[in-house]
């Protein structure tokens, strides 16, 4: 007899465990299915962004996410750049996060990825429709017409604490290891089983991008001394150097605590092993100066930028890194794999549900790819290779004025601004006509179809994002009765559950410059404007934002 839910999640890392509260919320039944009893303790995934904070938000963890930092409060969240090490006199702190602050309703964070984890296992073990298999192995996946069946078996699974799924020659656990065997019914199973994915492969999914042909090395160690030789910057968190001879890969420490906990990652030769290679010799000569590191891990992963060419086949889907790897650079990682985790979780709830068409399912990989993909390429490829031009073309040792005066240049250099992912060009948004998606964009007040709802506050003083109902709402500022009338309507002859907001079109509220906006449930508008457009009603609006138009 299969045990039967809604939707198996393959992978209980920080994206199934964020699936399976997404989902639990909505009151999907679903299983999470993780080999590993306990997270990982790789203080890995630590720079969550706004737009991550907003997901605890919705998910009812801010205080419980902040509380599990490990860092002090307020401490702040930065980084510094140094050309070739950290004692040389040429670095800066770039501007970060802060930036873009007033255009999300969380401010960012910082904390290791296993306390992160654990602040979503421990929701989701008080969410009655979400079954754990936390120690049980997923070996076989077989899907029909009906639905998905998901063989598990339990590992009995353990390690050294510090086990992880990334790129590269690490563990494999082997189905013989085995305890007792179940068989999951669903009917959809996601993947979100890290950069070697098995749901990947089961489903033929196959992947492009860019193999850099190089070996990395993570370290987690611990050292006062560092901590003590880098007082010499601001209080920041995460410390790069840019060596020319490392071409533009980086070497970087990031810390885990204010005191002592620190993890690395560098590029080091293809053939290094744990055995031979002078770890202790590299971290040397990224600090710039000689220090102890008491070593608590030595990792090694494979640098790519890679994308899988889709996001699902049939009743299996994607998300995380068994959709997208790349290296650390920039934090991308887990803060895209949680924003698939909750594009996909309503809009699997909604078909689940009955007032979500196959479309919306689609819609998933139409929104969330093309956003990866250029992320991969524009924003974490180009910049090793800009980064790697910069090192080439300029250096204190062949024309000292004309290095400074480009190091300079470089220092105030950001993308974050820029970088603005949104779906445009969804069939499942009204967007612009010839609207593309993009992980290029730019923040504004202003409302626009496919993209985040920036934060604006109601006259009563809330925020809008605090009266936002866990599906669609309309945002109705004195707003033509009529038209409300239309959408309200429209909603409950189709069954998509509505929330309607209204208010005054003034203050901060005008800066959206539209008086009705329909926003849906992961906060992306779908629509906006003064009525609807000639020609289109309200349930076209509907039928097309909940993919059940024809
Ligand atoms: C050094 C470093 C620093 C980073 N810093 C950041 C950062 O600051 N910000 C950021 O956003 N990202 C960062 N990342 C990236 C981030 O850690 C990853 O994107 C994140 O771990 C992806 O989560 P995931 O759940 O998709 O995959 P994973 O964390 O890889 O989890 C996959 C899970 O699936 C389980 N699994 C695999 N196969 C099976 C199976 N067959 N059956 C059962 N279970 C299975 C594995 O045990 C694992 O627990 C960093 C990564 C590294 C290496």
């Amino acid at each position: 007899m299969a045990d039967r839910y809604q939707v198996v999640i393959v992978g209980g890392g920080p994206v199934g465990v964020a699936l399976g509260v997404e989902l639990g919320l909505r009151g999907i039944s679903c299983a999470v299915v993780e080999r590993y009893p306990e997270p990982q303790r790789i203080p890995k995934g630590q720079n969550l962004s706004q737009r991550t904070l907003e997901h605890f938000y919705f998910w009812g963890l801010v205080d419980e996410l902040r509380a599990a930092r490990v860092m002090p409060n307020n401490y702040p969240i930065g980084g510094v750049t140094a050309y070739k090490h950290l004692m040389s006199d040429y670095w800066y702190t770039p501007p970060g996060r802060e930036t873009v602050q007033s255009f999300y309703y969380e401010e960012n964070d910082r904390l290791p990825q296993y306390r992160t984890e654990a602040v979503l296992r421990a929701k989701i073990a008080t969410l009655p429709s979400v079954t754990t298999y936390f120690g049980w192995n997923a070996d076989s996946i077989e899907q029909d017409a009906d639905g998905v069946r998901v063989r598990i078996v339990e590992t009995g699974a353990t390690s050294d604490g510090f086990a992880w799924a990334g790129f590269g020659p690490e563990e494999d656990v082997s189905s013989d290891a085995a305890g007792e065997r179940r068989t999951l019914e669903a009917a959809y199973v996601v993947g979100c089983d890290g950069a070697r994915s098995f749901v990947r492969d089961r489903a033929g999914i196959t992947s492009s991008g860019e193999n850099f042909e190089q070996k990395m090395l993570l370290a987690v160690f611990k050292s006062r001394e560092l901590h003590e030789a880098f007082s010499r910057f601001p209080e920041v968190t995460t410390y790069r150097a840019l060596d020319p001879e490392l071409e533009g890969y980086w070497m970087f420490f990031g810390r885990v605590d204010v005191g002592e906990g620190w993890f690395f990652h560098a590029p080091v030769p293809n053939d290094t092993d744990r055995e031979s290679y002078d770890f202790q010799a590299l971290l040397n000569r990224a600090a710039g100066l000689e220090f102890r590191a008491e070593f608590e891990h030595v990792g090694f992963w494979d640098l790519r930028v890679i994308v899988a060419d889709s996001y699902r086949n049939g009743r299996l889907f994607i998300a995380g890194d068994a959709a997208h790897s790349h290296p650390p650079y920039g934090a991308y990682g887990l803060n895209n794999g949680l924003e698939d985790a909750v594009n996909l979780g309503w809009k699997l709830a909604a078909v689940l549900n009955g007032w979500g068409g196959d479309k919306l399912l689609e819609s998933y990989g139409e929104e969330r790819r093309p956003i990866f993909w250029e992320t991969g390429q524009d924003f974490i490829a180009v910049g090793i290779k800009s980064d790697r031009d910069f090192l080439e073309r300029y250096s204190p040792e062949r024309d000292r004025e004309e290095f400074e005066e480009q190091w300079k240049g470089m220092s105030r250099r950001s993308r974050i601004g820029v970088y603005e992912p949104h779906y445009e060009g969804s069939p499942v948004v009204c967007g612009p006509p010839g609207g593309v998606s993009s992980a290029h964009g730019r923040h504004t007040f202003e409302a626009r179809a496919g993209h985040h709802l920036p934060p604006s506050v109601l006259s009563s003083g809330r925020g809008v994002h605090e009266a936002l109902g866990p599906d669609f709402t309309l945002l109705a500022f004195d707003a033509n009765i009529e038209a409300v009338a239309g959408l309200e309507d429209a909603a409950q002859s189709l069954g998509v559950p509505l929330v309607v907001v209204r208010d005054s079109y003034a203050e901060g509220r005008a800066a959206y410059e539209s008086r009705l906006i329909l926003v849906r449930p992961d906060q992306y508008v779908v629509w906006c404007g003064d009525a609807p457009p000639e020609g289109v009603s309200p349930a076209d609006i509907l039928r097309r934002t909940t993919g059940t138009s024809a």
